[in-house]
């Protein structure tokens, strides 16, 4: 097996190749968006110089060309994420869209009373819809809490799951913590209640091999631009059976197969869901996305991230005014923290100065920082092409700062 080559993956991504007030980029706001591999431009190229046309409904050379590139992703996806059909891959704007979505199609199926269940580590993406879908049908949401470490508690959640939960929606890994949930272990918890789940991958997906038949969740969802790819391209997971029995989200072209104007009969699984003229240049960005990652090997990259990860940790406890927010055992490759007297605002525009980017913020996980009693954290986040040396630089760069702010 070739040992891991930083180099030569730093060279695939040309935006690292630059200086940002007059010091070398060091990216670190990956769990944000990663950065894209010439592969993966020159896929977007290619498709716009050669066969840019509509699909599915053409029958001239560009448009089967360009049938042929999207569907060829679909089935990309579906090998990454080993699903059993690539029929069961929907692709959607991102995470975002994809949990709308879903949450938008129980809409028929949640009924006054019931309950569904998220985490107190979640997105606002995965907090948010279920809320609206709530307000629609009368169900109450239920937030199993996180302990000090940013870990789920396990007995508190399994306590909150009963005969009145209809469904459950849960981050695979946190993006203001790096907290990696037991996953599969909620599943099968929920499953003895016969609750379907939705795993949200949006942080994960990067970083963890998944399986979505082992894990048989009912859905799984993530975004291509965590991922190396373009932004608004993502996808949508759902076993057979529940796409099948769920509402479509928009109406439009593409999604029907007859339309008179007293009624119309939706088109198959997934085209149902599918709706208008997609993002076609993104999707097939996201298929060479993935050829690119299973290049180099998702479970490779994950142990050069971690080193990373564990690398900064061992760095950041020498620093006395820095404390990491997320200190769960099982984690990936994300680094919150605050350091005394210096407001995370501060430390990102600061870093920027230094050529450093980190971002600082809430991460659109508000009630995470509630409970931590922080108004917002600054995080570092590595991807497959950061260094040893880039930890150094942003250790170098904390220091400076503190210094600087006496
Ligand atoms: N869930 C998690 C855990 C995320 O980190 C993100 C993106 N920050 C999302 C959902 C939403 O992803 P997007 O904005 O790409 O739709």
């Amino acid at each position: 097996l070739a040992a891991y080559d930083v180099d030569k993956i730093r060279q695939d991504f040309p935006v690292l190749d630059q200086q940002v007030r007059g010091k070398p980029l060091v990216y670190l706001d990956n769990a944000a968006t990663s950065q894209k591999p010439k592969q993966v431009i020159d896929s977007i190229v290619n498709y716009y110089e050669n066969d840019n046309a509509n699909i599915h409904r053409g029958v001239h050379t560009l448009s089967e060309r360009a049938t042929l590139s999207y569907e060829n992703a679909r089935k990309t996806v579906q090998q990454f994420l080993n699903a059993a059909s690539e029929k069961e891959i929907v692709f959607t704007r991102g995470a975002t869209e994809a949990i709308n979505l879903v949450a938008n199609g129980l809409a028929e199926t949640i009924k006054q009373g019931d309950e569904i269940l998220i985490t107190a580590m979640e997105h606002h993406s995965n907090i948010v819809p279920w809320q609206m879908l709530c307000k629609k049908t009368g169900a109450s949401l239920k937030v199993a809490p996180i302990n000090e470490h940013g870990e789920l508690m396990l007995e508190e959640f399994e306590a909150l799951i009963s005969n009145k939960t209809k469904f459950a929606a849960i981050s695979h890994m946190s993006n203001a913590l790096g907290t990696i949930n037991p996953i599969k272990q909620l599943i099968d918890q929920l499953h003895q209640h016969d609750v379907p789940v939705l795993v949200d991958g949006a942080q994960a997906i990067p970083h963890i091999s998944v399986d979505v038949q082992a894990l048989d969740c009912e859905f799984y969802v993530f975004s291509g631009h965590k991922l190396y790819a373009p932004t608004g391209i993502g996808a949508l997971y759902g076993k057979m059976e529940q796409l099948e029995q769920m509402a479509p989200y928009q109406g439009g072209g593409d999604m029907i197969s007859v339309v008179t104007f007293d009624k119309t009969v939706y088109n198959k699984v997934p085209y149902k869901f599918e709706a208008g003229t997609p993002n076609i240049a993104g999707t097939i960005g996201l298929g060479a996305a993935i050829d690119y990652v299973n290049s180099i090997g998702v479970d490779e990259i994950a142990a050069h991230e971690n080193a990373l990860l564990n690398y900064a940790v061992v760095q950041a406890k020498r620093i006395d005014k820095l404390r990491v927010i997320g200190t769960a055992k099982e984690k990936g490759a994300i680094m919150s923290f605050v350091l005394d007297g210096i407001h995370p605002h501060d430390i990102g525009t600061m870093m920027d100065h230094q050529g450093i980017a980190v971002r600082a913020g809430h991460h659109c996980a508000m009630p995470v920082m509630d409970f931590f009693g922080v108004p917002a954290t600054a995080r570092a986040s590595f991807a497959m092409y950061n260094t040893h040396q880039e930890v150094d630089a942003l250790m170098a760069g904390i220091e400076n700062l503190i210094e600087m702010f006496g």
